[in-house]
């Protein structure tokens, strides 16, 4: 899962990030408001992890020019205050769940995990040819057989299923899977790809995974 969390104490939002990253999801921290509002209305996230006191504009207004614009994603709001008036607050700006400050990682991840459940109808499920990524379940399957992936080969194999028959640039893939935009992890993206093949081309009779050359990368049937 793609995850911004808007958190303006670094210690925070650093524990954060470290923590949703070792379940294997990618992570952007925005710490104020503005950048936040920015990140979440421009970029695709599954899902927000919102503080509600940020320097600058809010959480709550955050939240609810978010709506305003229609960004749809599940917003987690976290808070300091055990305060009702700060829950219905954050409820009718647009939020779907709220934390209160301090909390244990893993209440945390079981409160992810439930938001995510509840928008089950929406099948989040990618699939191209026999290939499925279930992105909830993290979770890759080739004809029916499960295939164990690194977090940054489950990143990339995200991207590339989300665009199938687009060819994406090497820059395209180390920032949609980094989350930056580095020259140098262009060649760190053939040796990812390359470890990608191998566990999802090799063993099977068709190719998905193709090389345009000088360009890029295409996922195609
Ligand atoms: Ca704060």
């Amino acid at each position: 899962m793609r995850i911004l969390i808007v958190e303006d104490e670094p210690k925070m939002a650093e524990a954060l990030r470290r923590g949703l990253e070792e379940e294997g999801h990618l992570v952007e921290v925005a710490s104020d408001g503005e950048v936040g509002l920015r990140l979440g209305s421009e970029r695709r996230y599954d899902l927000l992890i919102l503080d509600i006191r940020l320097p600058g504009r809010d959480g709550i207004q955050v939240c609810r020019e978010l709506r305003r614009r229609g960004v749809p994603t599940p917003i987690l709001m976290l808070t300091v205050r055990d305060d009702v008036d700060v829950k219905v607050e954050a409820f009718e700006s647009g939020a779907d769940d709220y934390l209160t400050k301090p909390f244990a990682f893993a209440e945390l991840l079981a409160r992810l995990r439930a938001l995510w459940r509840r928008r089950e109808h929406v099948d989040l499920r990618l699939q191209v040819s026999d290939l499925i990524l279930d992105p909830v379940a993290r979770r890759v399957t080739r004809a029916g057989r499960e295939i164990a992936l690194t977090p940054k080969e489950f990143a990339l194999l995200e991207c590339l299923m989300r665009h199938p028959n687009q060819v994406l640039t090497r820059a395209m893939l180390a920032q949609e899977a980094w989350g930056e935009t580095f020259d140098a992890l262009t060649n760190v993206v053939d040796v990812y790809i390359n470890a990608l093949r191998n566990k999802l081309d090799r063993p099977f009779a068709r190719q998905l995974i193709h090389t345009v050359r000088g360009v890029g990368y295409v996922l195609r049937e």
